[in-house]
């Protein structure tokens, strides 16, 4: 049997990180296997302040930025469409039925009033709270009456009251669950919507899905979602839980750590290939530790099942920007300038999306500088400004250091009268010259002289090479820089 998994994301949210980490295992195991790679919205939660159309876009975006399109899903369709759960309420409502034909559920008629009082009850009491199952029992006579009266129903799973639930989990091992602790679960809503469980099973079912791939949180879903296999008498497929992505603290990844939705991390400016590396090392490894970058076609040779660790996954930022860093500066230039065109445009150091000949070439030169220090792509605006216009502000310690007091007056004026002086080409080699002809005069080291020209030309202490930026920005800016700078030192 051909391997089927799932992507199930839920339009009720912009996709977190760790839905993506799922789909890319979904996607590595459905292609290593030869399978398809499916993916279904599970849009049946529709609270007005959780869904939102906009995120189904994002689910879109995010997929395809990964470069993990699906085989099967609501874009492009497939043998199992639709893949959009509130277009597959009819199967949901059928199964349900069947299950109360079997006299494997019920049609539950307690209002809101009476299960928050039971709830508050069982609360006050220190039970467990649970649907008491009061309508499991009613008799003939009055489940026809209230139907007949139209009273609202929902219909129950009726849960067996004894034995255990057990399942073994491709990551976890065996797993049991006492049945008696599982709640006689609502799969229909009275207006004929399916709870997640129902819609769940139905789908995977019908969808041929033969592994479960999702998160560790999910797992208290999974005896639930067997039973419901059992009484619908299918087989169920294969559990495959992954772990919990948590931060430093080890509690869950939340906004508190930093940014937890996939898309963000694209506005960043995080490259495809590092969000797909950086994912799947949480909670994957390829048994070989010390081994951090590792293209998809690297990880797609190595990806297996068994290599999916069961303790949590610390989602760490600075490694994240630290590998985005990596493959910044093995992009192309020119992969590059497009990436970054948007952020330039938005600070204003370009025209817009489509920049001139003449700026796209002076992209060309300042981007292998730039990339030296880039660590996302949106750092490259204010990495870049100073190469377009002078500096608004000055590092303050290095202003302190380098822009202040008498000696730092005669220093940039030694260089300003270098520079007047200096008849010849404005390169990197003539520059280094002067300065080092510069050093030799004033009898000092050319340390000095290089701080107060970068502070006085770029407002920053470190940058990439002097030289570089020097020719970039030519001889007469240079000058005026140093002018300005000059008439802002004090004692
Ligand atoms: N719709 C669920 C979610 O939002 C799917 C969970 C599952 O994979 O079963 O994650």
């Amino acid at each position: 049997m051909s391997v089927r998994v799932r992507y199930a994301p839920s339009p009720t949210g912009s996709p977190h990180v760790g839905n993506l980490r799922t789909a890319i295992y979904d996607w590595l195991f459905a292609r290593k296997e030869g399978g398809q790679f499916i993916t279904r919205l599970e849009d049946t939660d529709r609270d007005p302040t959780r869904y939102k159309p906009e995120y189904i876009q994002d689910i879109e975006n995010s997929l395809h930025y990964l470069g993990i399109t699906p085989d099967e899903w609501w874009v492009s369709g497939g043998p199992c469409a639709p893949y959009v759960q509130s277009e597959r309420l009819e199967l949901y409502q059928h199964a349900a039925e069947e299950l109360i034909k079997k006299g494997l559920a019920y049609r539950c008629y307690c209002t809101e009033e009476r299960l928050t009082e039971m709830r508050d009850r069982q609360q006050r009491q220190g039970l467990p709270t649970g649907y008491d199952r009061r309508c499991r029992y009613l008799s003939k006579e009055d489940r026809k009456k209230y139907q007949e009266e139209g009273l609202p129903s929902v219909v129950r799973l009726a849960v067996p009251m004894d034995g255990k639930t057990t399942y073994h989990d491709l990551v976890y091992g065996d797993i049991s669950f006492e049945n008696k602790l599982i709640d006689d679960q609502v799969l229909l809503k009275s207006n004929g919507w399916p709870t997640y469980h129902l819609a769940v099973v139905v789908d995977d079912h019908h969808m041929g899905i033969t592994h479960v791939i999702r998160g560790e949180d999910w797992m208290p879903s999974t005896p639930k979602q067997i039973l419901l296999y059992n009484a619908l008498g299918w087989e169920p497929p294969l559990w495959v839980h992954v772990p919990l992505i948590v931060g430093k603290d080890k509690k869950k990844l939340s906004k508190r750590h930093g940014s937890t939705q996939f898309i963000e991390f694209i506005r960043e400016g995080y490259l495809p290939e590092a969000l797909f590396n950086f994912l799947v090392l949480l909670g994957w490894s390829a048994g070989d530790e010390n081994v951090e970058i590792l293209s998809k076609e690297d990880i797609l040779q190595r990806f297996s099942l068994n290599g999916i660790t069961n303790h949590p996954a610390v989602f760490d930022y600075d490694k994240l920007k630290w590998m985005n860093g990596e493959y910044i500066r093995s992009a192309s230039t020119e992969r590059l300038i497009d990436l970054c065109i948007p952020y330039m445009a938005e600070a204003g150091l370009i025209s817009g999306l489509s920049p001139t000949q003449e700026e796209r070439s002076f992209l060309q030169s300042i981007m292998p500088l730039l990339v030296e220090r880039m660590k996302v792509l949106s750092e490259v605006s204010s990495l870049a400004d100073y190469f377009y216009k002078p500096p608004a502000e000055y590092d303050e310690k290095g202003k302190r250091k380098w822009l202040t007091g008498q000696s730092a007056r005669k220093m940039v004026s030694a260089i300003l009268a270098a520079i007047t002086e200096h008849a010849g080409e404005w390169t990197v080699h003539a520059t280094e010259e002067l300065v080092n002809n510069l050093a030799e005069t004033m009898g000092c080291s050319r340390g000095p002289i290089i701080h107060s020209i970068r502070i006085s030309v770029t407002g920053r202490t470190v940058g990439p090479g002097l030289f570089d930026i020097l020719v970039l920005i030519g001889r007469d800016e240079t000058m005026r820089r140093l002018n300005t700078a000059l008439n802002l030192i004090q004692d």
